[in-house]
């Protein structure tokens, strides 16, 4: 069966090649995009990591056989940084033409030239090339394996996603009469895209399992969701379950010690609980349940088929990994939570704020914002042990305040911005700040998310984290036990 090749870029990567490319002169200009390659099964995913742009009469210059050409040099410098980075070189013109483009018979005559010396040079790493107009991406990609391939589709991921063809595809509608009143809003073509949608929600407390519910009556149709804990009595105000699920007759605390542990044992998993939230909502909708913490390996793994991912597990080391995941594999994403701060010696009550940080992979990162609290991170890998003997004042097993009004603020945000996102509601000056909502002053918060250049993580530098796919490892943390 052949594979299936798909291109994800960041927005702005993709801005400043559609400026490069279309200056307003209407002439034909030219680049290089090195990208890291991502391959599950027969889906093989190309992730734009460095764009080179040729500058003219420099880098791109008349062509003797067709039009214009990349220089020897340039061409040679990018295939022997592909090769040496294990990267897919892609060279890049562009056609006049708006929601269609092909390539020219002359294009493709100097693929046939030149592409098998430069498979040779790139020693086991395709090479390839595109053609962009103003809406539309072709793709020629040549194997090591001697075999081609076309590209499907191109994903640009920003504050709105954008999916580009070869020429407009075939729009599918939907019929399900349920979704009548949306499809007023999102057409009937967007709900039939909701439906083939995938969304990952990490931690499926009062925060994920309210986003489990918004997301499955909207009718998403794919659902990754991973929790590692079980329903407990002091959690039914907040999710979508019952005493039964909770095991309430044998948790009460006038229960014998053994009794209220097998309760704990038998009680409902979470993610099993927001399961049954979603399919109650729509039958039809896959769901896969991952019973672990997202913070391994294996369990973020499982997430990088997703188009948006769901942060709704507060700790540091969720936030570790899924703002990797963000930039390393270009999936966007939001973080949720509401938290009331007390004096924990006299439980005062000193803030109350809902927060929603959208996280995209042009828009800085967690690590770039502060939000990543190496002390906080490394005291939650300490164990039960560790921890008394350190007089641990920060226990995350401490009760903290928690109300399911306060988390309805951030979720219905983060909804949102995933329906506006995958559907490409946003306006085009639309912010993509951080949103900080206090209750007690009935006030809002915009915080513009800084972006560090230099960010290992999201930065442009080469050694960054930013779109490398499996080049590198996930930054997991082992906990002790
Ligand atoms: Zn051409
Ligand atoms: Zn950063």
């Amino acid at each position: 069966m052949s594979k299936k090749y798909t291109l994800r870029m960041s927005a702005d990567n993709y801005r400043d090649l559609i400026d490069h490319l279309f200056p307003g002169d209407g002439d034909e200009h030219g680049a290089v995009i090195l990208a890291s390659i991502v391959e599950r099964g027969t889906e093989v995913q190309l992730l734009g990591k460095e764009l080179h742009l040729a500058i003219d009469g420099v880098d791109y210059l008349p062509g003797t056989r067709g039009y214009r050409r990349l220089c020897a040099n340039f061409i040679r410098e990018k295939i022997v940084r592909a090769r040496d980075q294990r990267l897919v070189y892609l060279a890049i013109h562009n056609h006049a033409g708006d929601d269609s483009v092909a390539f020219s018979s002359t294009d493709m005559a100097s693929h046939e030239r030149g592409y098998q010396a430069l498979l040779d040079v790139a020693r086991g790493m395709p090479v390839g090339a595109l053609v962009l107009s103003r809406g539309a991406i072709a793709g020629d990609i040549w194997l090591p394996s001697q075999e081609r391939a076309t590209l499907c589709s191109t994903v640009i991921v920003g504050a709105t996603r954008r999916v580009l063809f070869d020429r407009p595809p075939r729009s599918i509608e939907h019929d399900d009469t349920r979704y009548h009143r949306q499809s007023l809003m999102f057409g009937s073509v967007g709900q039939k895209r909701l439906s083939g949608a995938t969304v990952g929600i990490i931690g499926l407390g009062g925060a994920g399992a309210q986003l489990a519910g918004f997301l499955g009556r909207v009718g998403v149709g794919n659902f990754v969701l991973a929790d590692n804990e079980r329903v407990e009595i002091t959690n039914l105000p907040r999710i979508d379950a019952t005493g039964l699920d909770a095991c309430s007759w044998l948790v009460g605390p006038e229960r014998p010690q053994w009794l209220i542990a097998l309760g704990q044992r038998m009680a409902r998993r979470k993610i099993d609980v927001a399961r049954r939230t979603i399919r109650r909502a729509n039958p039809k909708a896959n769901v896969t349940t991952i019973f672990d913490d997202f913070s391994s390996d294996s369990v973020a793994r499982q997430f990088l088929d997703c188009d948006y991912l769901f942060l709704a597990a507060d700790t540091m080391r969720a936030r570790l990994v899924f703002n990797a995941v963000v930039h390393q594999y270009l999936i966007p994403g939001v973080q949720v939570g509401a938290k009331v701060v007390t004096n924990r010696s006299t439980g005062a009550i000193l803030d109350i704020f809902s927060v929603v940080r959208p996280v995209t992979p042009d828009t800085g990162c967690l690590w770039c914002n502060g939000l990543i609290n190496p002390s906080k991170l490394q005291d939650e890998c300490l164990s039960p042990k560790q921890r008394r003997e350190q007089a641990y004042v920060d226990d995350v097993s401490v009760a903290a305040p928690s109300v399911n009004t306060l988390n309805a603020t951030a979720t219905a945000h983060a909804a949102n911005d995933f329906l506006f996102h995958f559907l490409g509601l946003h306006q085009n000056d639309a912010t993509q700040d951080y949103l900080r909502f206090r209750p007690g002053f009935r006030s809002v918060i915009f915080e513009e998310p800084r972006r560090d250049p230099a960010c290992p993580e999201c930065g442009e530098r080469a050694d960054s984290r930013r779109a490398c796919g499996d080049l590198v490892e996930l930054p997991v943390i082992y906990l002790n036990k």
